[in-house]
C-alpha cells in the first residue's frame, strides 16, 4: 500500500488514497471503455476527499449501483463510489488522476463489466 494524492484537472476535486497499484484494471463495459479508465479499487476507509464534494456531479446507469462522479467544472472523473458484494463502501480510483504514477509500468487486468 502506498499513499497517493489525486483529483480532477481544475483541482476543485482533490483526494488522498492508500492503494496498491500492483492490481489495476481496465473495464470493457459500454461506459468505461470509451472513457479509458485505468482503475484501482480501495475500501472506503482508504479514501479521503480533501475538497470538492459540492463540485461533483453523479451519473448512474445500468443497475445504478455505482456513482460515477465527475467534476462539474472540468469534467474529469477522478473517482467513483460503489459497494462490494458484501455491501461495504468501495471507491474506484481513476489511476490516471493520481500524481506521480508512471502509467507505462502498470500491468492492468481486464474487468469484465460488459457481462455483469
Ligand atoms: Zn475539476
Amino acid at each position: 500500500m502506498q499513499k497517493y494524492t489525486g483529483g480532477c484537472h481544475c483541482k476543485a476535486v482533490q483526494y488522498e488514497v492508500e492503494a496498491d497499484l500492483a492490481q489495476t484494471f481496465t473495464c470493457n463495459c459500454s461506459y468505461c471503455e470509451p472513457k479509458g479508465f485505468i482503475m484501482a479499487f480501495v475500501p472506503g476507509a482508504s479514501f479521503t476527499l480533501l475538497s470538492g464534494e459540492e463540485m461533483l456531479t453523479e451519473y448512474r446507469f445500468n443497475k445504478k449501483k455505482i456513482a460515477h462522479l465527475f467534476c462539474k467544472v472540468c469534467g474529469v472523473q477522478s473517482f467513483g463510489r460503489g459497494t462490494d458484494d458484501a455491501g461495504n463502501p468501495t471507491v474506484m480510483i481513476n489511476v490516471r488522476c493520481l500524481q506521480g504514477v508512471d502509467l507505462t509500468t502498470l500491468k492492468s487486468g481486464m474487468f469484465d463489466g460488459k457481462n455483469m
